[in-house]
């Protein structure tokens, strides 16, 4: 079997990397960053969603594990003490694979009709930098409401205990395969009006977000912006993409128990 680690570059993330390395190799496993069966993030969840992004051209191939060197991560769920006994669940392979389901985001800029397509584990964010947005949001092809705010949040099932959590959205389990929409203070008054709570799409319903005026906006995809390079957004499509995540498990650790633990406590 091929692995490959990704450290997030602190000296222990570094240190635990090199001892996984070292214990891979010596069970005869293939360092192999091009191609790796499985990749093993050092660091915390951004760690991952960095090694998710490096890997989207081959998903149905390579399986994700993450070991958090700071607080819980939602994603990197394995503590350093565990190092040794995930090591050993890895070179016993095969593994069991948890599949989530991901965001396709398509941006379609206004100069040359041009487009681009990501993926998102978490979520894609579209914010206006200077003003309010304006934007009507269709669904599966129909108009349902002109949006006037600060943005506009589109996430996976995973990613609703991240940034749309903050926003007020649910939290969903990710056997449900959806994209949830969720509002960064909408302007609400006799002249716009927004449905105001967050709506939770099923797999095959488009959300299509025109943009109506000129202001600048961000667009993010998890954690990195779109780098828009003075393009114009002309409209952002997400739905369900048929792509999943694959997570490596050899414990159990449900959902709602990882919910629990990040946000309630013992
Ligand atoms: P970061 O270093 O700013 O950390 C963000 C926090 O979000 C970390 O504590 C991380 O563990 C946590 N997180 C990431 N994914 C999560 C998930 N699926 N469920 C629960 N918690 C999660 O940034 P990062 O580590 O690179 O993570 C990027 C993510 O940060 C974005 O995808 C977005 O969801 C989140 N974010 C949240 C807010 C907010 O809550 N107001 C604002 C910006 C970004």
């Amino acid at each position: 079997m091929k692995y490959t680690v990704a450290s997030r570059g602190d000296q222990l993330s570094n240190d635990l990397q090199e001892t996984i390395q070292t214990r891979l190799n010596a069970a005869d496993l293939i360092e192999d960053t091009e191609e790796p069966d499985i990749v093993i993030t050092v660091g915390g969840d951004g760690t991952l969603l960095e090694a998710f992004h490096a890997y989207t051209h081959r998903l149905e191939e390579t399986s994700f594990v993450g070991i958090h060197t700071g607080h819980l991560g939602f994603y990197a769920d394995w503590i350093p003490d565990e190092v040794e006994s995930l090591v050993t669940h890895i070179v016993k392979t095969p593994f069991q694979i948890v599949e989530y389901p991901t965001l396709e985001v398509v941006i379609r800029y206004r100069d040359n009709n041009s487009s681009e397509r990501f993926l998102a584990v978490n979520e894609s964010t579209i914010k206006s930098t200077e003003g309010s947005l304006v934007c009507n949001v269709d669904i599966k092809g129909e108009k349902f409401e002109t949006f006037r705010g600060d943005g506009l949040c589109m996430s996976t099932p995973s990613g609703s205990t991240a940034y749309n959590k903050a926003l007020g959205g649910a939290i969903l389990h990710p056997s449900l395969a959806s994209i949830q929409l969720s509002e960064m203070a909408s302007i609400n008054n006799r002249v716009y009006r927004t449905v105001g709570s967050p709506l939770v799409l099923p797999q095959h319903h488009t959300c299509l977000l025109k943009l109506l005026n000129d202001v600048s906006v961000q667009v993010t995809i998890d954690h990195f912006n779109v780098s828009l390079d003075g393009k114009n957004v002309d409209s952002i499509q997400c739905r369900v993409a048929e792509e999943k995540v694959r997570f490596a498990r050899f414990r159990p650790f449900p959902f709602w128990k990882r919910v629990k633990e990040s946000f309630i406590g013992e």
